[in-house]
């Protein structure tokens, strides 16, 4: 019997590959960089499983393009923000995703990202690198304690809970604001539920963002909220770009309404080098490394793999976002 056919959209672990490699008839998008839409769309439009990544736009048209074929949909990512995911359920397919593997290390990176904002880090680097490094004195390079503080997780999900862990080493306080309060976690990691996500925005020294992107939650961080925030604070955000107004960060880094942010996330993605955001000395920024470590990649790759191979064999997938979609 012929093997199913599956589209990869981009290289990954060789040890997913092999999976996969050795169950389907594989075609491997050959460059880091996504396939345009269209290639997308005829490729996936031949596929019985389509392996796909955060920068590939599964949208209402490929898939309706796809469907007659397309059996199972495997997103190597937590969030699914690009997959239309009502679409997908409506023709009964499927769509896994990754959760389970990436969070304490996208927690290792925002909180690298704390430290590197309120510390000053990757200005202080710049700095000794342009050769501005003249001498000491007692109010040079001064930045903002990290222990002690108090740290606001808007989203406590699976990285903001490893967040909060590492926080507790740094003696921080910390406070939070989630859709579902969670008191087992208040009383085993000692966060203090805040009703609402002004209350955090006010009382936080460092505001990390945590929440998935949606309607609800695009441009969740703008003007007023910033305005909200105490001038010395800091934003961090790990999720995703659209979550933050990237005009009003701006404006606020710019104007002195907060201290410091640091993104690994950004709006739009790439950053151009010409985004004025990259003027700013108070900003630290990452290329979406939230999750790049060399296990964590590994890991999402094989899960993303049993995702994709459980859906071709019609079996419940390992994490599946639209468990619905099978019983149609
Ligand atoms: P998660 O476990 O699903 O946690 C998200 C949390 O946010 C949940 O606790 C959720 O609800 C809460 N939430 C959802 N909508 C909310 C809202 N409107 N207001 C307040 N809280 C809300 O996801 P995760 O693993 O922590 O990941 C979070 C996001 O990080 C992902 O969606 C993804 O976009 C992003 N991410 C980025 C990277 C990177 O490379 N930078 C890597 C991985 C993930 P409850 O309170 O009901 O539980």
């Amino acid at each position: 019997m012929a093997k199913p056919r599956v589209l990869v959209t981009r290289r990954m672990a060789e040890e997913a590959l092999a999976l996969i490699r050795e169950a389907t008839d594989t075609y491997l998008w050959p460059e880091d960089t996504a396939p345009p839409y269209e290639t997308l769309v005829a490729e996936a439009s031949r596929s019985d499983g389509l392996l796909c990544m955060l920068e590939d736009r599964v949208d209402e048209g490929l898939i309706q393009a796809a469907a007659p074929r397309l059996r199972v949909i495997s997103q190597m990512a937590v969030g699914v923000d690009n997959v239309d995911v009502e679409a997908a359920t409506r023709r009964g397919i499927p769509v896994g995703h990754t959760p389970g593997v990436l969070a304490p290390t996208v927690a290792d990176l925002a909180f690298a990202l704390i430290l590197a904002s309120a510390r000053r880090v990757a200005e202080g680097d710049r700095y000794v690198r342009q050769g501005r490094w003249k001498g000491w004195h007692p109010t040079f390079f001064l930045g903002y304690d990290v222990h002690g503080a108090t740290l606001g997780i808007l989203g406590l999900g699976g990285t903001g809970t490893e967040v909060a862990k590492r926080a507790r080493g740094f003696s921080m306080r910390i406070i939070y604001h989630s859709r579902t309060r969670k008191p087992h976690l208040e009383a085993e990691l000692g966060l203090e539920w805040r009703p609402d996500m002004d209350s955090v925005l006010r009382e936080a020294d460092i505001v990390t963002l945590h929440v998935p992107l949606s309607a609800e939650t695009r441009h969740l961080i703008g003007q007023r909220e910033l305005g909200l925030m105490k001038p010395s604070a800091i934003l961090v955000n790990t999720t995703r770009g659209p979550v933050v107004d990237p005009g009003a960060l701006y404006q606020a880094l710019k104007g002195g309404v907060i201290s410091g942010a640091a993104l690994d996330v950004t709006e739009p993605e790439p950053l151009p080098p010409d985004d004025p955001l990259l003027t700013l000395e108070n900003l630290v920024v990452t290329p979406h490394i939230g999750s790049a470590s060399v296990a964590t990649r590994t890991g999402m790759a094989v899960t993303a793999a049993r995702n994709l191979l459980a859906g071709l064999r019609g079996e419940p997938l390992l994490h599946c976002v639209n468990a619905d979609a099978l019983k149609r």
